[in-house]
C-alpha cells in the first residue's frame, strides 16, 4: 500500500471529520447499556433496576451501575445497606437478587448530599468503570444521572457504550429535554437503542384509559428523530410501592402485567446483542 497516500488522506480526514474518542470496554462486561433521561423523575432508575432484573430472569449475568452521582437510587431500590469490600485495588460489587450492584450511595451516608465539582464526578466515573471487579457480565446496565452533564460526557468519550435507552414521560416539558439528550448522544456517536414512554397512561377502576401526561408524545419524538420507539409502560402504583419496599416489581411480582412489559423489553434487548 502507498503509505504516503494514506497519510495524506488521513490528514485531510482529521481536519474535516469530528473528533473520535478512544473508548475502552469496561473489564468484565460484554455489553454496556446506559439508561438515560434528560429530565429527572421520569422513572429512569425504576426502569434501570427492573430491566436489569428482567435480563437476569433470562439467565443472563447482569450488573447494575448507579452512575447517578448526585442522586443515587440503588441503595433504596434494592434495599442495600452494606458497603462494598475492597481488595486494596478494586471494589467488589454487592450482589443482590443475583445482580452485581455498585453505587456511590454504597460509599456515602444516605443523608449526605453529594456536593461534587466536575473533576470529582469524572474521577468517580473512572473508579466505577475501571476499579470495580465486574465479573463475567453479559450486560452492565448503567443508570445515568438526568441531563446532559459530566457523567454522560465522560461515559460517551471514554467508555465503549453499546447503546443508550432514553426514558421519558409523554409530557411536553420532559420531551423538550429528551430532544436535547438525543442530539447529545447523536453528536457523541453513541447508539440510541430507542425511546421508552414511561407512565404513558393510567387505567382507572372504571377500566378507562387516562392519558395523564398527554398522549403519543414520546413515539412522535422517536419518529421525528428517526429512532426506535421501544414501547410504553403505564402508571401503576404497584411499581412505586415495590420500589419503595426495596424489591422492584419484576423481582417481587414477576407475574404482574407491568413485569411482563419489562420482560418483553428485556427479550428485545437480548435479541439485539445475543
Ligand atoms: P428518575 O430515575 O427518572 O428520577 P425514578 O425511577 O426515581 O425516576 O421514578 C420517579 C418516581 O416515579 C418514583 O416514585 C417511581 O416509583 C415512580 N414511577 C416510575 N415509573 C412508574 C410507573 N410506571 N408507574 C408508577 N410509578 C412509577
Amino acid at each position: 500500500m502507498d503509505n504516503k497516500k494514506v497519510g495524506l488522506s488521513d490528514t485531510t480526514k482529521a481536519k474535516t471529520e469530528p473528533k473520535t474518542f478512544k473508548r475502552n470496554r469496561i473489564i468484565g462486561t460484554k455489553f454496556t447499556i446506559a439508561i438515560s433521561s434528560a429530565k429527572g423523575g421520569v422513572g429512569k432508575s425504576t426502569f434501570a433496576s427492573n430491566i436489569a432484573l428482567a435480563l437476569k430472569k433470562m439467565d443472563l449475568n447482569v450488573g447494575l451501575l448507579d452512575a447517578d452521582i448526585y442522586g443515587p437510587s440503588l441503595p433504596k431500590l434494592f434495599s442495600i445497606n452494606e458497603k462494598p469490600e475492597s481488595d486494596g485495588q478494586k471494589l467488589k460489587p454487592i450482589s443482590k437478587y443475583g445482580i452485581q450492584c455498585m453505587s456511590v450511595g454504597f460509599l456515602a451516608d444516605e443523608q449526605t448530599p453529594m456536593i461534587w465539582r466536575g473533576p470529582m464526578v469524572i474521577s468517580a466515573i473512572k473508579t466505577f468503570t475501571q476499579k470495580v471487579l465486574w465479573e463475567n457480565l453479559d450486560f452492565l446496565i448503567v443508570d445515568m444521572p438526568p441531563g446532559t452533564g459530566d457523567t454522560q460526557l465522560t461515559f460517551a468519550q471514554e467508555i465503549n457504550m453499546d447503546g443508550v435507552i432514553i426514558i421519558s414521560t409523554p409530557q411536553e416539558i420532559a420531551l423538550q429535554d429528551v430532544k436535547r439528550g438525543i442530539r447529545m448522544f447523536d453528536k457523541l456517536k453513541v447508539k440510541i437503542l430507542g425511546l421508552i414512554d414511561n407512565m404513558s397512561h393510567f387505567i382507572g377502576d372504571d377500566g378507562k384509559k387516562y392519558a395523564i401526561f398527554g398522549e403519543g408524545g414520546v413515539k412522535k419524538t422517536a419518529e421525528e428523530f428517526k429512532k426506535d420507539f421501544i414501547g410504553e409502560i403505564p402508571i401503576d402504583p404497584e411499581v412505586g410501592k415495590q420500589g419503595d419496599l426495596g424489591s422492584p416489581i419484576v423481582e417481587s411480582k414477576p407475574d404482574h402485567e407491568i413485569s411482563k412489559v419489562y420482560l418483553k423489553f428485556a427479550e428485545k434487548i437480548k435479541s439485539i446483542y445475543l
